[in-house]
């Protein structure tokens, strides 16, 4: 043994709590009163988990807030905000700017992400480079996958397919999506399924932002996944649309993407500052409920999409402050509501992004967080920092508890 983390609750099982030995980088032993361990290290009863999981966030285009100009009116467009700044992105501030943000990921207790990264004849393959760069400069700490997609359109903009098809060929294992900035979002549906198909890789698309449920992308994305067998394989993101339909509409619609094997990411940061921009009162929130998701079969993930951009202008990178501000956002109470929310940061964001080898089981990969709390519910309620960080056994991250210096 190398390291037996003494007294740690589970986050599925919180009641309990264990010693867990650490060997070789692995998950050697779980049980109760472990011995024979060089070192330990002593949980004090706080709650662990193998790792946050961030299934969704823009490295690439984070910290850019201050270089674009503030908008006039309601209405906000992200993508036509930033598109001018792009040719002006090298690979250098690219990547200076995704290992700020990264960084902050990491003493958040996040062990593994799936990052958009946006590829077109603007950008180049350059915000690629640099979050593969990154991803192996960092790979002590965070297992990186990168979903590359188009953001600013791909049917109406020459040249993107073909830089897409390179950073597949190149090894990108995600193919990514964002309809609704394409001129025929059908038709990018249809394409971005056909490149998956063909260089077999998993699918991670932007769906469904908007004022009104008239059209949904989703629709033509469920046809797909089923007719092509790709369950399973079919992650969307946003799917803020689902906040406008009455409860019986949304859990129809939540039952056929479970049956296809289509699991959702909710991004509420970004989804409440962007949704309800048609009304000057009575704004609405425009967030999809993931408990309402998970109740009728879909895998899900909370994530943070953007950090300090036009798209989402604030964050800290902490997930845990996500899933608070979901629980917020969508009136959220209740001790089991709040456990699964901290699920869909860890467990369930792991199943969604199909990672075999994640989870608090002796042969797992030793990656551990100790989060400054008794249970997950805890956690979210009151936004508890994790104070302590291992990947494969190494220690990353130390948080120390503020301290308050009471006069003697
Ligand atoms: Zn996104």
């Amino acid at each position: 043994m190398d390291l037996i983390i003494k007294n740690a609750r589970p986050v599925t099982a919180a009641d309990t709590p264990v010693d867990i030995a650490l060997a070789a980088g692995k998950i050697a032993a779980i049980g109760p009163n472990l011995i024979g361990g060089a070192a330990t290290y002593d949980a004090g009863g706080r709650l662990v988990c193998a790792g946050l999981v961030e299934t969704h966030i823009h490295l690439d285009k984070s910290r850019i807030i201050d270089r674009c100009p503030l908008p006039e009116g309601r209405r906000v467009n992200p993508v036509t905000t930033v598109a001018p700044l792009k040719p002006a992105m090298t690979v250098e501030d690219i990547y200076t700017r995704a290992e700020t943000t990264l960084r902050e990921c990491l003493v958040n207790g996040t062990t593994r992400m799936r990052t958009q990264v946006e590829i077109d004849p603007a950008m180049g393959l350059r915000g690629f480079e640099a979050i593969r760069a990154l991803a192996d400069a960092y790979k002590w700490a965070i297992d990186i996958e990168p979903c590359v997609f188009p953001q600013d359109g791909l049917t109406n903009y020459p040249g993107t397919e073909e830089l897409l098809v390179d950073a597949l060929k190149a090894g990108a294992p995600v193919l990514g999506a964002a309809p609704r900035y394409d001129s025929d979002p059908t038709a990018q549906v249809d394409r971005i399924f056909a490149l998956a198909r063909e260089h077999d890789v998993d699918l991670d698309l932007h769906l469904d932002v908007g004022d009104s449920t008239e059209h949904m992308d989703v629709r033509r994305v469920l046809e797909l996944t089923e007719q092509y067998k790709l369950g399973g394989r079919v992650v969307v993101g946003h799917m803020a649309k689902l906040s406008l339909m009455p409860p019986a509409e949304s859990a129809a619609m939540a039952r056929r993407l479970a049956d296809a094997g289509i699991a959702v990411t909710v991004l509420p940061a970004t989804d409440l500052y962007l949704m309800g921009r048609d009304r000057d009162h009575d704004v609405r929130r425009g967030v999809a409920d993931v408990n309402h998701l998970h109740a009728h079969g879909v895998t899900c993930s909370l994530s943070s999409n953007n950090i300090l951009n036009p798209a989402t202008p604030y964050g800290d990178c902490s997930l845990i402050r996500i899933a608070n501000l979901h629980a917020n956002i969508l009136q959220v109470v209740g001790a089991q509501r709040l456990r699964e929310l901290f699920l869909m940061l860890s467990e369930h964001s792991a199943r969604l992004l199909n990672l075999k080898d994640y989870g608090l089981a002796v042969g797992k990969p030793a990656d551990i967080v100790i989060i400054d709390a008794t249970t997950p519910e805890q956690a979210v309620a009151e936004i508890r920092p994790p104070l302590a960080v291992w990947k494969r056994g190494q220690r990353t991250v130390t948080r120390q508890p503020p301290e308050l210096h009471t006069p003697a």
